[in-house]
This record gives structure tokens, sequence and C-alpha cells, in this order.
């Protein structure tokens, strides 16, 4: 299916001449990683489009603050089935991250509007507790205001999920991160590893 929409996408930019450029971005999970990801970027430079990877989260982040905030155990059965795939687990990004005092960038650099004109706290939030009102009736200055008020940014911040979101953007945890995530790919026994 997404490789059909890719060759269709493809196909409608070239039929209308459209100079948009597509990237893929790749989530990398323990199980589609080696042969399955090297495939998909032949695929993009095949398509001329562009590719990046990262490691998966667990979306939405309300998801990774109830790990951290109680335990896996508290995921339902389908989410702690992702959980397993997942090569840098929630939990462990949390206990590198939470070391480093740093403000949030999505909260503080970006806008989150959803579909319907709702802001959102940051896109990684799915609640609607978590969304701020109709992003055309709120000036700037206050929607910022309400962000720094909310007690969701203070619960994700206090375990350093803010910043494993953005996989350390600005600090070393990015490095430590992809350490964890490689001693996890060795621990599965997978012959895949990072660059
Ligand atoms: S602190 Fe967490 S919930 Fe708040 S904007 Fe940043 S990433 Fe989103």
């Amino acid at each position: 299916m997404v490789k059909s929409n890719l060759y269709r996408l493809r196909s409608m930019i070239n039929r209308l001449k459209s100079r948009t450029r597509v990237t893929v971005f790749y989530h990398q999970y323990l199980h589609n990683m080696g042969e399955e990801m090297e495939q998909m970027r032949q695929l993009c430079s095949e398509l001329d489009m562009g590719f990046e990877s990262a490691w998966a989260h667990l979306m939405p982040l309300e998801k990774s603050v109830l790990i951290c905030e109680e335990s896996v155990d508290s995921l339902n059965e389908e989410d702690r089935f992702i959980y397993e795939l997942l090569v840098l687990k929630p939990d462990k990004a949390s206990e590198i991250c939470r070391e480093y005092t740093v403000p949030c960038p999505l909260r503080d650099n970006q806008t989150a509007i959803n579909f319907d004109g709702t802001a959102a706290l940051c896109c990684g939030v799915y609640e609607p507790e978590h969304f701020l009102g109709n992003f055309l009736d709120i000036p700037y200055a206050e929607l910022q205001d309400l962000k720094h008020d909310n007690p969701m940014c203070k619960t994700c911040m206090k375990h350093g999920l803010h910043l494993s979101g953005v996989y350390g953007q600005g600090t070393t945890a990015g490095q430590r991160m992809d350490a964890a995530a490689d001693r996890q790919l060795r621990a599965a026994n997978l012959d895949v590893w990072t660059d």
C-alpha cells in the first residue's frame, strides 16, 4: 500500500510538472530494519524522493508519559505489542534525557495545528485535554502562555520526553540514545546496526 502510493504520488507530480519535493521518513522498529529499510531507501532513490529514518516513538506522547509515571504494565495489549517492537524504549530514552535540563523546542518553536484548526501542545499529544482551543481565536502570546501553564508539559519535561521526542537535539543525549538502541539491537540478535 505504501509503495503503490509512492508510485502514484511520483506519477502525479510528474503529470502536473510539480516542483514539490517528497521525503519519506522511515520509522525504525526491531522488525523493519536491514533489508526492508534498504529496499525502501532504494525505492525512494528510484522515485527521486528523499529518505530519512529515525527510531520509532510510541505514540501518542500520553502513552510514554503513562509508562514513565506508572510502568509498561499499564499499557493495553496492543500498545504493549508495539512497545516490544521499539528499538529505543521510551523508559530507556527517559532515563537518559531526564539528566538534561533544557527547554522544549516543540513548545517554544512550533505550533501544532490539528485538521480542524485546534492548536495542540505539540504534535505528540492526541488527547483533547491537551488541545488549547482554535488556533484562529487565540493570540500567539496567549497560546504560548497556555502551553507554559499546562501540567502535561511539566510532567513530560520531568521525564525528559520532550528531549527524547526530538532525538536529543542540541545535546549529547542523541548519541547516548543511539548507543542504547545499538545495545537493544544486539540484545535482539539482529544483523543490523546503526551508522
Ligand atoms: S513539553 Fe512535552 S507535551 Fe509539552 S510541548 Fe514539549 S513535547 Fe509536547
